[in-house]
């Protein structure tokens, strides 16, 4: 009998029992990156995030349509979201580039990166230019329902009239009305809109602008938030189950999107609202313009200021698994280092288990029920929102079982053949499927573990040359596995091998 998944809705402040709009589908919706510049460790960390929860959807048995957006138009410098230049406009004109130009280079680096952090590619990848008809549609819409207004080509979206009809702006954020008048009082271009919290969803471009389509209002182009409520809307329905993103985005972005799908069709996008925290460095928030920042390639090399040595993708990926995802996580190397311990005791059990045979005529003993209930425990914390780091901490508990099993401290006979085969299947299951784990070879050079079956080919070489007595070739196969940085540990249940 699965658990029952309890999420926490951002909107409600509150853990709910997930139930899906439609029985055994799921419509998901992430808010992806903008590609003007490479993609950090922070964006990787709400990705890997959402890759992890889509993951264990898929493993509950739910059909998930998973839409992560590229954001390749509309996003303003510094959020705003009028008079001001677009981020990929800004960087195609400094680099005197197309605009496309730039918007394929880095999305290209952001594929890259997903595919080095293991994550599954979501299902459909909207991207905003993709979509400009539908965004004007919706500006339309939304102009219709009288909660827009239009001022000199740009479109407005007129927040007083909605907080009058409904108490649903500033639900999401908690921000209040009267305090956003205050804090957008100050930000340029306000003389055109009526009031100083409206947000702009069409703005028509001033001459320089290069991004720029024709609309009923101005040649220009969409606000940055519209394009996620037309692109969910879309490929997901008016009303969809789950709406995510970095908890950086719930307001402006999501409180607006919100606000406009309103507008629209005046339903609410989504039933839960999922937001992960900030990625931090050394305590403060990761940011580049603070020199507080390392990009993935430099945790990856090991060239940094802020590193004493080089961290494997996956073993950065594990390192994420252990905070959850609506904590914060902060990167010092002492708890990267303290992290690649743990991820090797992991790694090295599982290697260990996989080679592991129960010997039969086990019993179910105090051990074996111990072994379950931690099975189960797996499973219930990660139905618990997501918890990664308690579901992580009860394979860690497992992995002490399974090497007092291979050390002879803890029996066979206390364990089941069916029981030892769970443990097996768990990690089998949660380690690769669910945590998107893989062994580092085969995740670096996608070998569909050759590495591993080349390594077996040369220790039965090893074991063969040692049983004729010939040392030459043992000698060898052990040097130039030693100048490779590769070692070999004999034990009880044969050889095994690591990478140093
Ligand atoms: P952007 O490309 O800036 O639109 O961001 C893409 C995604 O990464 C969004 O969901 C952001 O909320 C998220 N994000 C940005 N910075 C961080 C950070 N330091 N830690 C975690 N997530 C972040
Ligand atoms: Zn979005």
């Amino acid at each position: 009998m699965p658990d029952q998944l309890v999420v926490h809705n951002s909107l409600t402040r509150k853990k709910e029992v997930f139930k899906p709009i439609h029985e055994g589908t799921i419509g998901m919706y992430v808010c992806g990156p903008t590609v003007y510049s490479d993609v950090h460790l922070g964006n990787c960390r709400t990705f890997v995030s959402f890759d992890t929860i889509y993951r264990y959807l898929l493993h509950l048995g739910y059909s998930v349509r998973y839409v992560r957006n590229i954001t390749d138009v509309g996003h303003l410098e510094g959020d705003a979201d009028s008079d001001a230049e677009d981020k990929i406009s800004k960087k195609a004109r400094l680099e005197q580039l197309e605009p496309m130009e730039i918007v394929q280079k880095y999305m290209n680096g952001f594929h890259d990166m997903m595919r080095i952090f293991n994550t599954l590619p979501p299902n459909i990848e909207p991207r905003a230019t993709g979509h400009i008809v539908e965004q004007i549609e919706m500006v339309q819409q939304i102009l219709d329902n009288g909660l827009a207004y239009e001022k000199n080509g740009s479109v407005y979206f007129n927040t007083i009239k909605f907080a009058e009809q409904s108490d649903v702006y500033g639900q999401l954020s908690g921000k209040k009305l009267d305090d956003l008048m205050v804090e957008t009082r100050d930000l340029k271009n306000q003389s055109e809109k009526n009031h100083p919290s409206d947000f702009a969803i069409w703005i028509k471009a001033s001459p320089e602008h290069i991004m720029r389509w024709n609309s009923p209002w101005s040649v220009g182009f969409p606000g940055w938030h519209l394009e996620c409520s037309a692109m969910s809307t879309k490929y997901l329905g008016n009303h969809f189950d789950i709406h995510g993103g970095g908890g950086d985005l719930k307001f402006p972005h999501h409180e607006n999107e919100i606000a406009q799908n309103h507008g629209a069709c005046n339903c609410s996008p989504a039933n839960y609202w999922l937001h992960t925290n900030m990625l931090l460095m050394n305590g403060k928030k990761m940011s580049k313009s603070d020199g507080n920042s390392i990009t993935p390639q430099q945790l990856f090399t090991g060239d940094s200021e802020h590193i004493s040595k080089g961290y494997s993708p996956m073993m950065l990926r594990f390192f994420m698994l252990q905070s959850h995802y609506r904590s914060t996580l902060d990167l010092t190397d002492d708890a990267l280092l303290a992290a690649e311990k743990g991820y090797r005791r992991l790694m090295d059990a599982h290697k260990a288990l996989t080679a592991m045979t129960h010997p039969g005529q086990g019993s179910a003993g105090a051990l074996d029920k111990e072994i379950q209930t931690l099975i189960a425990g797996v499973s219930s914390e990660m139905s618990d929102d997501f918890n990664c780091p308690k579901a992580l901490a009860k394979i860690f508990e497992l992995v002490t079982k399974v090497n007092g099993l291979k050390a002879g401290h803890l029996s066979f006979e206390e364990v089941t053949v069916e029981t030892f085969e769970q443990i097996k299947a768990t990690f089998q299951l949660y380690i690769f499927d669910i945590f998107g784990l893989a062994d580092d070879a085969q995740a670096a050079g996608g070998d569909d573990g050759k590495m591993d079956g080349l390594m077996q080919l040369v220790i039965d070489m090893r074991a063969t040359a040692r049983t004729n007595k010939d040392w030459g070739t043992s000698d060898k196969i052990r040097d130039t596995l030693q100048a490779l940085k590769i070692k070999l540990k004999d034990g009880k249940d044969g050889t095994e091998w690591t990478v140093e």
